[in-house]
């Protein structure tokens, strides 16, 4: 079976973790401030702080922009459920935006509609999802019209650019996940970036329990430290990513070259002046036809996934609090057809032709 993803571990990284080990700074210490420095400066940003997770880096970008309760925060319903949720745990409300259908993330024409309708927005959390960077022209035009403040969501997009400066970097505040299945990984952990001092100063206290100096605590905060163990994995990752969203990118070059003249299926577009890291190569095919799809495709041992196959206000939990069905038609629709095939850099020459050769075969195409 071809895995639909595959983190790959190698001897650097296990060395470096071994001398972490020996050394028993097993929590804080000097391999999360390397990692640090280093992940800000592959990313464009003045400031890296390293969290537990990407969804904690979320909780902290927000309240670094000072997103509190009673806040309306806009944001794409097709997205990982921890978007929302960060807003939700700042006790602010989640606006859903509808998303462009040709690139699945929230399309400004639909924002600035909601920008007007809401008022008072505090802030937008833009997800860059499956590694394809939003319009960021459009959006930073939006935000020095309406005022709010920029988060991005780069969890699926480490190394992605919009007309060659990186994501993460663009926003009052960003968040990044190494999750093991990421692009790059620590195991669990993330980074909140900024560009703003302030804001550092106040993200280092969130995920330290608020503390201001050794034992003075001026703020709430929580614990959301990434180990020393993690970090130590993530500076070896680093140095790999590069060359890891290289193969990422070959591979979709070449799903695209050999799916584009199929009628059943509609492969990912790459708009101008940005650079897609493929977290996910995704491509959508008819509702009905899904099921059988990835059957077909499990069947002959190519292993697929669906990212997302239900909107964020669909979501038990969301329905309780009363969002209702219908809202992001364009959402709920890519939500029936999206399939997301291995596009990772552990796939060999075979393996690839292996998912061209079964996805051409599939009704017959070969
Ligand atoms: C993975 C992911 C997160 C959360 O990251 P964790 O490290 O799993 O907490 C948030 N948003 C998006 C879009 C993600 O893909």
């Amino acid at each position: 079976m071809i895995n639909a993803a595959s983190p790959i571990i190698g001897d650097k990284e296990k060395k470096l973790t071994a001398e972490v080990l020996s050394s028993k700074m097993l929590a804080s210490g000097k391999y999360v401030k390397d990692f640090e420095a280093a992940f800000a400066a592959y990313c464009g940003a003045k400031f890296a702080i390293a969290n537990a997770n990407g969804t904690t880096a979320l909780h902290t970008a927000l309240l670094t922009a000072g997103v509190k309760a009673g806040d309306k925060v806009i944001t794409t319903p097709f997205s990982f459920i921890a978007t929302s949720n960060s807003i939700l745990f700042c006790g602010a409300k989640p606006i859903f935006c509808d998303i462009d259908p040709e690139t699945f993330n929230i399309d400004p024409v639909l924002l600035e509609e909601s920008l007007k309708k809401e008022k008072n927005v505090k802030a937008v959390i833009i997800v860059h999802l499956y590694g394809l960077p939003c319009n960021m022209d459009a959006i930073l035009k939006l935000k020095k019209k309406y005022k709010f403040k920029l988060i991005e969501d780069a969890c699926q997009a480490h190394g992605a650019e919009f007309k060659g400066k990186k994501v993460g970097s663009f926003g009052d505040a960003s968040a990044f996940s190494f999750y093991a299945t990421k692009n790059m990984t620590t195991g669990e952990g993330g980074a909140t970036l900024t560009n703003d001092a302030s804001s550092e100063k106040y993200a280092r206290q969130i995920i330290n329990h608020g503390r201001d100096g050794h034992s003075t605590f001026t703020v709430l905060g929580y614990n959301y430290r990434m180990t020393n163990i993690a970090a130590s994995i993530g500076i070896v990752q680093l140095e790999q990513l590069e060359g890891w969203i290289k193969k990422r990118i070959s591979n979709a070059d070449k799903y695209n070259e050999a799916f584009k003249d199929l009628k059943f299926l509609k492969t990912p577009i790459v708009p101008l002046h940005t650079r897609h890291v493929f977290h996910q190569y995704t491509v959508r095919v008819k509702p009905k036809e899904r099921e059988s799809f990835m059957s077909y495709l499990k069947d002959n041992g190519v292993g697929c996934g669906v990212y997302y196959d239900c909107v964020l206000y669909n979501q038990p939990f969301y329905k309780k609090l009363g969002y209702k069905n219908g809202l992001c038609p364009q959402a709920q629709q890519a939500a029936k057809e999206v399939v997301s095939l291995p596009v990772h850099p552990s796939l060999s020459k075979a393996d690839i032709e292996k998912v061209i050769k079964t996805v051409l075969s599939y009704k017959g195409c070969l």
